[in-house]
């Protein structure tokens, strides 16, 4: 049991941002819905992402693509082919599971020798098993075949870790993409995906832009929106969810007029940027991991992932991809269509390549509740960034029967309603509403006190310090304008 994940997944459904799917008919794994604070929280962190990626920026426009979509897609970007996960079972008490987490969550038992049985495991060529080897101590087995997985899973006699028997089927794999059928098309047709990615909906698109607009190579589309994956995962909460939000952004180039390594690195620098100065992540808890050459894509010529130290380890929150021009040369191929630009530097008609950093908007939600989580010694704070927070301020009447104090602070609420997402409490004491704003993330609290009718003044408490201020009823936007606005 993870203690700080814990916490946070039980404060999360007490207050309202996240609840178990499907709850009242017993839950549906791997599906999760989003409460009243929730769904602020989200929306924030992805009107954030996309504030800054796109309105900010002159070289990248957006589109909305549909999460419903044709086979075709798929079968042309190589989804339906190879788009799956290794899946293991337990003969003795059923349980699914990744062959790769299976074997890393192994590898991480810190009293695992792994270096011992290493040694006495000599069944394979010389080449393919310290390929092996070198997995295994690098802890990372993403990109092994599955035959080498199920080898592993014997040779080192792995454990359920359920109920701890050793007795596995064979390593199998299973395709993540959900098919659907469409009544209204008869036949073959009828088969349609929804999509395991956002990334296709922009390529599929990318001649629409550029026809539409006044896009120039260099520049880029992005896209945020659900996806679809039919996978399997042991707890963690949103980390890893069947249906999620993902940001993503297809930044097209010539490689011949630009440099790939530096647009790889600027990107680098714009994620790391965002997670650190937007969602004020502690660059401590951060750190870049080098896809090895086994679990890159052949097409891909370098991958990156942030990955950020989640109480289960460090895990990937966005990748970052030089694609090539992979993906449109597919669709072009599949298509028919001529998805070719004329780059104006160099007057050449070229199919350009892309970088592609692709986040999970769950898994940064995640993060920044994991992040804020703080205890003190009388409180839980959830210490989020003000801009990310459900409600910048609350406004409360000191006595909820105290007919002046409720109509001034009434006014108060109803007037910073206009500019701010506001709450308005008038229960329980003083002292029980600071603990349930501090808990769910408040960054202001604003008291209407007997003060107040004599002076037009009232007390703003700041969240992360439990500090009071006094300030005039008139100044109270432009206090809370320069604190919580992004
Ligand atoms: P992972 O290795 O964790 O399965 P991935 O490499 O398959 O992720 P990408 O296809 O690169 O992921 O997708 C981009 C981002 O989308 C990931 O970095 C992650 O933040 C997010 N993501 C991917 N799958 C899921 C999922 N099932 N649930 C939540 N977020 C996901």
């Amino acid at each position: 049991m993870n203690n700080l994940l814990d916490k946070v997944v039980s404060l999360a459904k007490r207050r309202g941002f996240i609840f178990p799917g499907s709850e009242i008919y017993g839950g549906l794994a791997n599906t999760y819905d989003y409460g009243p604070l929730g769904v602020e929280l989200l929306r924030n962190i992805k009107n954030s992402w996309w504030t800054y990626f796109v309105h900010n920026r002159e070289d990248i426009v957006g589109i909305d693509a549909g999460i419903i979509s044709t086979a075709r897609i798929w079968e042309a970007s190589g989804h339906t082919a190879s788009f799956s996960d290794a899946l293991i079972d337990c003969k003795s008490c059923h349980l699914r599971i990744r062959a790769d987490h299976l074997i890393e969550d192994f590898l991480n038992i810190p009293q695992t020798k792994i270096e011992d049985r290493l040694e006495m495991w000599k069944s394979k060529e010389d080449n393919d098993l310290n390929r092996i080897k070198k997995s295994l101590l690098d802890k990372k087995v993403e990109g092994l075949t599955v035959s080498e997985l199920n080898e592993i899973v014997e040779n080192l006699a792995i454990p359920c870790p359920k109920c701890k028997h050793n007795d596995w089927t064979d390593v199998r794999r299973f395709n993540l993409l959900f098919p659907i059928n469409l009544g209204i098309i008869d036949g073959a047709q009828s088969q349609a995906y929804l999509r395991g990615e956002t990334a296709q909906g922009i390529f599929i698109n990318f001649r629409n832009v550029v026809d539409s607009t006044r896009v120039r190579l260099p520049f880029g589309i992005a896209q945020l929106g659900k996806s679809f994956r039919n996978e399997i995962t042991l707890g963690n909460s949103i980390f890893r969810t069947i249906e999620f939000e993902q940001g993503e952004i297809e930044f097209f180039f010539d490689p011949e007029v630009s440099d790939w390594d530096k647009i790889f690195e600027e990107w680098k620098n714009q994620m790391w940027n965002f997670i650190i100065h937007i969602l004020k992540i502690e660059e401590s808890h951060l750190r870049w991991r080098v896809h090895t050459d086994e679990e890159r894509s052949f097409y891909s010529k370098k991958t990156e992932d942030l990955e950020y130290n989640f109480p289960f380890g460090f895990k990937e929150l966005w990748g970052v991809a030089y694609r090539t021009n992979y993906d449109l040369t597919q669709h072009m191929k599949y298509s028919g269509r001529d998805l070719s630009i004329v780059d104006p530097t160099t007057g050449k008609k070229i199919v350009p390549d892309v970088i592609e950093p692709a986040v999970g908007i769950n898994r940064l939600m995640l993060m920044v509740l994991l992040e804020g989580y703080t205890e003190e010694q009388n409180r839980i704070v959830l210490k989020i960034p003000p801009q990310l927070a459900p409600y910048k301020a609350a406004v409360f009447p000191l006595l909820p029967n105290k007919e002046q104090l409720v109509e001034k602070a009434r006014n108060i609420y109803l007037d910073l309603k206009k500019y701010f997402m506001v709450v308005w409490d008038d229960r329980g004491n003083i002292g029980k509403r600071y603990l349930y704003q501090d808990e769910i993330g408040t960054p202001f609290c604003i008291t209407v006190d007997f003060k107040s009718l004599e002076d037009n003044t009232v007390t703003i408490r700041n969240r992360d310090n439990a500090k009071q201020d006094r300030i005039p009823i008139s100044d109270i936007i432009s206090y809370l304008r320069e604190r919580v606005s992004s």
